[in-house]
């Protein structure tokens, strides 16, 4: 289960196929293989050893594979980080985790230099110019290291997670972990990745979901990965007309900007989409199907579980369902008691006739994903984690209902939920209605206190460009379709919503 034997065998096997695309350059895999043997004798060469932390702080980028795979082949961890951290979130993770080198752009730089202090970096890699230590072409050696031999449980990447609590977490994500997820994850596509795949790579790589479902599944296959660093709906369409790329997978807010940008385009080529990351709303399922005849499926996982747990198969997908766990894998929908909840005949259920409260739990899952733990979290691990019958069962945080046939549907964060005079209201329900509006482009609810009820449902709309309806409009158009303490109270139309870079809407900053 080694990670990066894999990626070496499959480079072995398809020498002169693409494996990295970046704008009109292709990396063959004979080249890329060798790039990444460089990087790893560069980092023996200067005396790192294996368990070496590698800060990879780039966006997507050609070299942000060579840096992971030439890491892994040392036998080095992978800290992946957000390019978009500035110095008080770059300290907590390169101190936390006690990185030594940092592989970055010239101009962040700046960020990383006044850390170094108090950090364990000893090395600074900036590709382009020599900003930091040593330009990335520089750091290179000329021999290439061998891939070292790891156990299956050794970690290979630690990436860093808000999860439940505020303060972020390095997650142990084992050889094994990301290499049975990276596997099972496009089995939902008939024949799995083939040599001949061209893979869409604007999922970010900092984050697990582009790690292991965009680059290192297509690695693993011989096929072409075309890194995109930064979102860009029109140049991202482009992309997957002019070069035919045949399998995409983005988060829901950048479905939602293709389906909202004008023009031509075709998609033909695509034979599998996917959807994953935060809750797709049924609206822009619709509307991205209608618009480019591809079936858009999705999926379901956390940074914990690197990170695929369901997915919808081609052939079987049931819109509005996260798709059945992966084989291997074991879920379950518990109480707080953790008892199981019984499935329901078959979903999705219609909200307004379902109390959602009594179907639904939390979902717990198990299987050769889940991480080995929090690094030195104990308390954070001690809540992670119930153990039954010898079956170690992770806490998704998430709340869902199952059917029989073996669906799951994602209801919301089990701390989203807004408890308003002693009803429970799941936001996502009131989003997706507001996603039905004509007027709507972008909503998101949250709870705000309130005297009498102790939390109430406000809801934030970005309008559509055209949109004539006012606030007042949005709160009674929900209050004729949902029970009266579902309905938001206040409506407040906004330019955006703050979301991350996997899509998902920073409720917290809704709060504030
Ligand atoms: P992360 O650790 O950043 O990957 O975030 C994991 C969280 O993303 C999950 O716990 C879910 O709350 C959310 N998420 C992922 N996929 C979906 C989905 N298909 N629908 C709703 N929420 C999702």
């Amino acid at each position: 289960m080694n990670l990066v034997e894999t990626v070496g065998e499959a480079a072995a096997a398809h020498p002169e196929r693409p494996a990295i695309v970046y704008e009109d350059r292709e990396l063959s895999y004979e080249a890329f293989w060798t790039r990444a043997g460089q990087f790893a004798q560069a980092l023996v060469d200067r005396g790192l050893g294996a368990g070496t932390r590698v800060a990879v702080y780039l966006p997507n980028l050609p070299q942000f594979a060579t840096a992971f795979h030439g890491t892994l082949r040392m036998g080095g961890v992978i800290v992946p980080m957000n390019p978009q951290y500035k110095r008080r979130e770059l300290e907590h993770l390169l101190g936390d985790s006690g990185a030594e080198v940092v592989v970055t752009l010239p101009d962040l730089v700046q960020h990383v230099e006044p850390v170094r202090d108090d950090t364990n970096v000893e090395h600074v890699v900036s590709i382009g110019d020599d900003a930091g230590d040593v330009s990335f072409e520089g750091f290179l050696a000329d021999d290439t290291h061998p891939v070292v031999d790891r156990d299956d449980d050794d970690v290979a990447c630690q990436p860093y997670t808000s999860g439940t609590t505020g303060t972020p977490k390095g997650v142990l994500l084992t050889h094994e972990n990301l290499h049975w997820d990276a596997d099972a994850a496009l089995d939902p596509v008939p024949g799995g990745v083939q040599p001949e795949d061209r893979h869409l790579g604007v999922l970010p790589l900092f984050h697990i979901y582009g790690m292991t479902v965009t680059m290192n599944a297509t690695l693993f296959a011989g096929a072409a990965y075309y890194p995109v660093p930064e979102w860009n709906a029109k140049e991202v369409m482009e992309l997957i007309e002019d070069e035919e790329l045949t399998l995409i997978h983005a988060v829901p807010a950048m479905y939602n900007d293709m389906v909202n940008e004008p023009g031509d385009y075709d998609f033909s080529s695509v034979r599998f989409a996917n959807s994953g990351g935060s809750a797709l709303p049924m609206e822009v399922l619709r509307a991205f199907e209608d618009r480019f005849d591809v079936d858009l499926h999705e999926g379901y996982g956390l940074t914990e579980t690197s990170p695929v747990t369901h997915a919808n198969r081609v052939g079987e997908r049931r819109a509005g369902s996260i798709g059945r766990a992966l084989d291997g894998l074991q879920a379950r929908v518990v109480t707080d008691d953790f008892e199981d909840v019984p499935p329901v005949e078959e979903g999705p259920v219609d909200e307004s006739e379902v109390d959602l409260s009594e179907i639904t739990g939390e979902l717990v899952v198990a299987g050769p994903n889940v991480m080995k733990g929090y690094f030195e979290r104990p308390q954070a691990n001690e809540e992670a984690f119930t153990v039954e019958d010898g079956t170690r069962w992770f806490h998704t945080g998430d709340m869902a209902y199952h059917d029989e046939d073996g669906f799951y549907y994602l209801v919301d964060r089990k701390k989203h939920m807004i408890v308003t005079g002693g009803y429970n209201v799941y936001p996502r329900e009131v989003e997706e209605l507001l996603f039905e509006h004509p007027d709507v482009k972008d909503a998101a609810v949250v709870g705000i206190p309130d005297d009498r009820r102790g939390e109430t449902v406000k809801a934030f709309v970005v309008p559509a460009p055209d949109a004539t309806a006012s606030p007042e409009d949005i709160k009674q158009y929900c209050l004729e379709r949902l029970a009266a303490y579902k309905h938001p109270r206040e409506v407040e139309f906004v330019d955006e919503l703050p979301r991350t870079t996997t899509g998902k809407v920073q409720k917290f900053e809704l709060n504030d």
